[in-house]
């Protein structure tokens, strides 16, 4: 059993070669951020280049497309080089365009191609619903009913999926695979070479949703030959609320006519001839539907600028550090205190947050905000806490722990009522 003082988590603080980051991130004096797998917090970097394009807006107005800094006409292609090592990808096989919902629209759009027998799309039980709505959609735009065309794998535990049942359900009706990296509820993390391989090695497309995966946990997406991938830039990469998403298509995809086609797809150097024949980017880029949205790109300039000074490797290691930690404590608290770890063990299968389960998970969050830590419920039990490598301290893990244990010691929960709040 390891060290559970004060002064140890300190001294994991002071042998932490990645301390120095906090810094550059805006934290409320008086709270513990246990939310960034939701929505990261702020950093000066983003917030420097936000307001940047703010002023290149104000004194170029429309000379910003060429004039800016950088240049808003190549903003979406220069953001996805930016990425190329966190997902590891190649430059042109990337682009930060759109939200989530609208790429994985498109991407479904485009990769869906239902012939003969193959006419289904394999999916999990416990993905985001806005995933399922949207590959419900996809499905009825080809006259297919959900009920029949969407096959969902069930989780055999309300946890976790077993990668042996998601292959098993890899059948020749299935066209297409579609699952997250990291789930978001339980932070499982799947296999994504194995299901990659696997599904190829049956003639089936799959594409990834890497909304809590990416700048938690390395991937290799280029080299695993994963097909297409979109994933969230307001949540572990710091972008702000709703940023521009990130899209990846495997090279060997480009010159395919995406679903969703728009003038920002069509190749750059001749946009503007503006004829109707439609000509896409030999790149991801072929993926953009409309104009960048700039101001919901700009801070990305800022936060992956620290992304590339830190490297995900090494991010990812204090990430489990912190996790394994955390765990740790909580294991250590007595049975009789309700809490229980509902996310895999194995590092090589959790991503960057740990899912405690009590049967008083919603009031328990509350009596911690009234500890000034802001962690993150999900109905009906589960209390998410994402110490977030880039900006929290083992101390603050220590805390979140500490408080964990004094709101069921004191009963300190029962004063809250129990219906939950709109967002959580
Ligand atoms: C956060 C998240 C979304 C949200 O998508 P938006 O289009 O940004 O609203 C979708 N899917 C998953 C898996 C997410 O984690």
């Amino acid at each position: 059993m390891q060290d559970q003082t004060l002064e140890y988590a300190r001294s994991l603080d002071k042998g932490d070669e990645l301390a120095g980051f906090r810094e550059r991130f805006y934290l409320q004096p008086g709270t513990i951020y246990m939310d960034g797998n939701s929505l990261g917090l702020m950093s000066r970097d983003a917030e420097a280049a936000a307001l940047n394009a703010l002023n290149d807006w104000k004194t170029l107005g429309i000379e910003g497309w060429m004039g800016g800094n950088p240049p808003w006409f190549y903003l979406a292609e220069e953001l996805g080089r930016m990425q190329t090592d966190l997902v590891g990808a190649k430059p042109e096989e990337l682009v930060v365009a759109g939200s989530n919902t609208i790429n994985l629209h498109n991407l479904v759009a485009t990769f869906f191609q239902p012939e003969g027998k193959r006419t289904k799309i394999l999916t999990d039980d416990l993905n985001f619903p806005s995933d399922h709505y949207a590959l419900q959609s996809q499905l009825l735009l080809k006259g297919l009913d959900p009920a029949e065309h969407l096959v969902v794998v069930k989780s055999r535990d309300g946890r976790t999926i077993s990668e042996d049942d998601l292959i098993a359900a890899m059948t020749d009706e299935i066209a297409l695979v579609f699952l997250p990296v990291v789930l978001y509820r339980s932070g499982q993390l799947l296999d994504v070479e194995r299901l990659t391989r696997e599904a190829h090695a049956r003639g089936i497309l799959i594409g990834f949703d890497g909304c809590h995966s990416v700048g938690a946990v390395p991937h290799r997406l280029s080299e695993w030959g994963v097909d297409f991938a979109m994933w969230c830039n307001y949540k572990y990469l710091n972008g702000g609320p709703g940023a521009t998403a990130g899209l990846y298509v495997n090279e060997k995809h480009f010159g395919t006519r995406p679903g969703l086609s728009g003038w920002f797809g069509y190749r750059k150097d001749r946009q503007f001839d503006m004829v109707y024949d439609f000509e896409g980017a030999e790149s991801a880029g072929a993926w953009q539907i409309g104009t960048t949205h700039l101001l919901s790109s700009a801070p990305l300039l800022g936060s992956l600028k620290i992304f590339q000074e830190a490297g995900i490797d090494r991010l990812r290691a204090k990430s489990l550090r912190m996790t394994d930690y955390l765990m740790e404590l909580i294991d250590a608290l007595p049975e009789s205190y309700g809490y229980s770890i509902g996310n895999p063990r194995e590092a090589d299968r959790r991503g960057g947050h740990v899912a405690l389960e009590h049967e008083e998970a919603i009031r328990i969050c509350k009596a911690l905000k009234g500890h000034g830590i802001i962690p993150d419920f999900r109905f009906p039990n589960v209390i998410r806490l994402a110490p977030v490598a880039l900006y929290n301290t083992f101390e603050e893990v220590w805390q979140t722990v500490e408080a964990l244990k004094q709101i069921i010691d004191n009963k300190e929960y029962e004063k809250f009522p129990k219906d939950r709040e709109v967002v959580a």
